[in-house]
């Protein structure tokens, strides 16, 4: 499925942004991925960076908008797909660029720094807050989140991104991590859900 522009909202869970010891915005916080970013991994060989510092997983869910959007339009218009991915990022160098006020892109935007699982016709609002979705790592739940716990919700999000940057089909939105982010290693099989379907699963190869 194509993918156009890939935005990501940070700090949208109260436990996640307590986790890093960050306070929670008064308005969305957002940042982009590129597009090469985004890889789907139903099943496979994940490759991260092995060499510059910590790879963080956060597993998010994903919308992906189908419609132009217009002010005011219902979510259950506007998404037409729904997944759960990870916003992979570099933690290390992403505490020294913001120690520094530098830009993140080095930091989440890397190659393959969006790996997206199997895309679900978007469910509509009311099935989505019935429905957690998380990660495994090495078969052991990590994290565990559900819509109905962002900080701003998805008719926010989209009208806040649709009327400040634009919001078109084919681009996609990483919605925030739940709490429980941490550390990959070389070899850790990472399997992201949602509900009780899995959604994506890879292993993980750390590039030397
Ligand atoms: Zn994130």
């Amino acid at each position: 499925m194509e993918i156009h522009n890939v935005y990501c909202v940070g700090r949208n869970y109260r436990l996640h942004a307590a986790e890093l010891g960050n306070d929670v915005p008064s308005a969305p916080m957002l940042f982009m991925k590129p597009s090469h970013a985004a890889v789907q991994t139903v099943e496979g060989i994940l490759r991260v960076p092995g060499t510059q510092g910590s790879v963080h997983y956060e597993a998010e869910l994903v919308v992906r908008i189908g419609q132009p959007y217009r002010p005011g339009m219902a979510p259950d218009e506007l998404f037409s797909h729904l997944t759960v991915g990870l916003d992979l990022t570099l933690r290390s160098l992403q505490d020294e660029l913001k120690a520094k006020g530098l830009p993140w892109l080095s930091a989440k935007g890397f190659r393959n720094s969006a790996p997206l699982g199997r895309w679900l016709a978007y469910p509509g609002e009311a099935s989505l807050a019935g429905q957690d979705f998380g990660l495994r790592l090495n078969g052991r739940e990590v994290q565990r989140g559900n819509a109905k716990d962002m900080v701003f919700g998805l008719r926010e999000l989209a009208d806040f991104v649709g009327q400040a940057f634009g919001l078109g089909p084919g681009d996609i939105l990483f919605t925030g991590t739940p709490a429980g982010v941490g550390s990959l290693s070389d070899g850790d099989v990472l399997e992201w859900w949602y509900g009780d379907r899995t959604l994506g699963q890879a292993k993980v190869c750390m590039d030397p």
